[in-house]
């Protein structure tokens, strides 16, 4: 299996998560260095790739060492991703709106358009995306990264809708917040307040990462043989406590 932004947070979890399952994990990263220390720490057989998911040779390139290092690809989860700027929308260029397609949607898109390369021969195989509640809701001042998470639904439902019968499953996890790196940044620049999202979800708590890890192995998994297509809210309820107060 191959795991974009492997290296921390979430897809380290996750990593973690079908290493113990048995997989032979292929942990890519921006953070190559990284990468490749986590790849160590799982132990033998584990491979730390260099890749910037935004960047479409360094992914094409990543597909194919991971697929000719196991000799196939079962899984690919698209995990890689940033936070998004949080400036008011009046004060957004068109490029940073655009650097979060480039990274989140475009890699997606590429990553997955290379697995399917290696996963249609082979008669099969499951793709997992990283999309977010701020896919399926409204978050002021995160144009940029709502557009591109509602962008990787699409794509999840598209790609299942063309390559189910080629035995390929391709499903989404919308996480709501995530006790990670990512999140702990936001915190101390003072973009999100951990403590009253806490107060507002009704399991009244973040997410850990491996929780989000245990949905995508579900997902990838025999378990899931007939789930295609869909977009799963990890969230701790956030998605379905819409009234103001209690
Ligand atoms: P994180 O910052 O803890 O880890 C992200 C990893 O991705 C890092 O190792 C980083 O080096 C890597 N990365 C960043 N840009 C990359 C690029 N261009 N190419 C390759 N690797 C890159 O983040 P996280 O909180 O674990 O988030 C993981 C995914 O989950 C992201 O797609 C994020 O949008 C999504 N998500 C997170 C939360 C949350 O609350 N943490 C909520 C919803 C969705």
């Amino acid at each position: 299996m191959l795991v974009t932004g492997g290296a921390e947070g979430i897809g380290w979890a996750i990593a973690r998560r079908f290493a113990a399952g048995g997989h032979r994990v292929a942990i890519a990263d921006l953070r190559g260095d990284a990468a490749v220390a986590r790849a160590r720490e799982l132990g033998e057989g584990h491979l730390g790739i260099a890749c910037d998911v935004a960047v479409e040779p360094q992914v094409i390139a990543m597909v194919g060492k991971a697929a000719a290092a196991f000799g196939r690809l079962d899984v690919l989860v698209n995990n890689a991703g940033i936070a998004d700027s949080f400036l008011p929308t009046v004060e957004q260029g068109t490029d940073l709106f655009g650097r979060q397609l480039d990274i989140h949607l475009k890699g997606t898109f590429a990553a997955s358009r290379e697995a399917a390369k290696a996963m249609l021969p082979a008669g099969g195989g499951a793709i997992v995306n990283l999309a977010s509640i701020a896919g399926l809701t409204g978050l002021p001042r995160r144009n940029g990264y709502a557009a591109a998470k509602a962008g990787i639904i699409a794509i999840t439902r598209t790609l299942a809708a063309e390559w189910g019968r080629g035995g390929i499953r391709v499903n989404a996890i919308a996480p709501g917040y995530v006790r990670t790196a990512l999140v702990e940044a936001l915190e101390r620049e003072g973009r999100v307040d951990t403590g009253a999202i806490g107060r507002r979800a009704p399991l009244g708590r973040l997410a850990r990462p491996e929780e989000i890890a245990e949905v995508a192995w579900f997902l990838a998994s025999p378990a899931a043989s007939y789930v295609t297509g869909v977009t799963l809210p990890v969230d701790g309820g956030w998605m379905a406590y819409g009234a103001a107060g209690d």
